[in-house]
C-alpha cells in the first residue's frame, strides 16, 4: 500500500478506502474461463472477480487503486482464465 505519495511526497495517506459508485454496484474486474471448443449442454465457466481498495493522498488527491482479490485473479490467470467482456 502507498506509504508516501509518488506525486508530492506527502506521507498523509488515507489508506484502504472502499471504492464505491457505478450503476448501483461497486466497481470490479473479473476473469472468466473461455468457452471450450465443444461447449457442454450445461456450461458454467469458472470465474474470479475483485473489487478495489484505494489509497488517497491527503495533500494532493493522488489515488492508487488496489484489487482486493488479486491473488485469486492471478491464480485464475495461471489456469487460463481471461478478461471478461
Ligand atoms: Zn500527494
Amino acid at each position: 500500500m502507498m506509504k508516501q505519495c509518488p506525486k508530492c511526497n506527502s506521507d498523509e495517506i488515507i489508506s484502504q478506502l472502499s471504492v464505491r459508485g457505478g450503476e448501483g454496484h461497486p466497481s470490479y474486474v473479473s476473469v472468466i474461463e473461455p468457452d471450450p471448443e465443444k461447449k457442454p449442454f450445461v456450461w458454467i465457466p469458472k470465474s474470479e472477480q475483485s473489487h478495489f481498495r484505494a489509497d488517497v493522498c491527503g495533500a494532493c488527491g493522488y489515488t492508487e487503486f488496489y484489487a482486493e482479490n488479486y491473488k485469486a485473479l492471478n491464480e485464475g490467470r495461471k489456469k487460463g482464465l481471461e478478461a471478461s467482456r
